[in-house]
């Protein structure tokens, strides 16, 4: 388990417990101010912030240890995800009451692609997505918010799936879970965020994927897949196969997808 189960958790994973997802945290004014201006705050500043950070970072080879830490915790306090694989992403959906699609906000930034990736997820009759301001992409307030079933949104995230995206959920201001997202690894900014300045603005899954070397035959298609660089090439009796370093692992399940001869599988970490 991780801290996130052991501060917001009672006793279950963290994100399986009820009361982060309830009605009593929406009552929250400050809740309230933070989701309205939500898409601006986070993913306009966040991108520009990610430039200056990569500046500093390339001209020292890292960040001041002062400066990770602050953000960090802020992210942690505000906005902090979390890795799941595709059938706990699944198992939350089809429990939410109300699910409504909406444009990533990271793929508009990067590209202006409007791509309906994000899931606000609703587990009681309150609804956080109502005062979020779409006028970020382009559109009216309120426009752009597209009610789907829980069927519905499960045969998109397995299509996503196989385009390669890498499933998440999201605070809005933590320990509130509101969102389910379904990332492009090139435009997310939390994974720019890793690759680039080396800061960990989300939590690895609660698994981690492990290899059956009898099964794998060295063909090397999960080395590719993988995200986070958690997997290698290693040499064992004259045979090619891969290793996966459980630290690097964020447990997304894409090379488990990836495997012809199921060689992969997702253990509890
Ligand atoms: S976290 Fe993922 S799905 Fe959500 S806005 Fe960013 S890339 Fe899009
Ligand atoms: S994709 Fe499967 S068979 Fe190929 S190297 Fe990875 S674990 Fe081995
Ligand atoms: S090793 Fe597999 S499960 Fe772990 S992060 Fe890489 S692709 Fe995802």
């Amino acid at each position: 388990m991780c801290e996130f189960c052991t501060k917001h958790g009672e006793g279950k994973i963290w994100y399986k417990n009820a009361s982060n997802y309830a009605n009593d945290l929406l009552s929250d004014i400050n809740r309230q101010r933070y989701i309205k201006d939500f898409l601006s705050l986070v993913f306009e500043d966040g991108f520009q912030a990610l430039g200056r950070l990569e500046t500093i970072f390339r001209k020292k080879g890292r960040l001041p240890k002062n400066l990770k830490t602050a953000m960090i915790k802020k992210a942690k306090e505000e906005h902090f995800g979390q890795v799941l694989p595709i059938e706990e992403i699944c198992e939350l959906v089809i429990k939410a009451e109300t699910i409504v699609r909406m444009p990533c906000a990271c793929r508009w930034k990067i590209g202006k692609k409007e791509e309906r990736c994000c899931y606000a997820v609703s587990y009681g009759p309150d609804t956080w997505y109502e005062e979020i301001d779409m006028r970020y992409f382009g559109k009216a307030s309120d426009e752009g918010l597209e009610s789907v079933s829980s069927d519905e949104a499960v045969k998109q995230i397995e299509h996503m799936e196989e385009d390669g995206a890498i499933h998440t959920i999201w605070t809005m201001m933590t320990p509130f879970i509101g969102a389910v997202c379904n990332c492009s690894p090139d435009d997310c900014l939390s994974i720019q965020t890793l690759n680039r300045i080396h800061v960990e603005t989300m939590e690895r899954a609660e698994y981690v994927a492990r290899v059956d070397e009898t099964m794998c035959d060295g063909c090397g298609l999960c080395d590719t897949t993988c995200h986070f660089r958690a997997i290698e090439s290693i040499t064992r009796s004259g045979q090619s196969i891969a290793r996966i370093d459980p630290h690097k692992c964020f447990g997304c399940g894409l090379c488990r997808k990836a495997c012809s001869t199921d060689a992969i599988s997702l253990v509890l970490r």
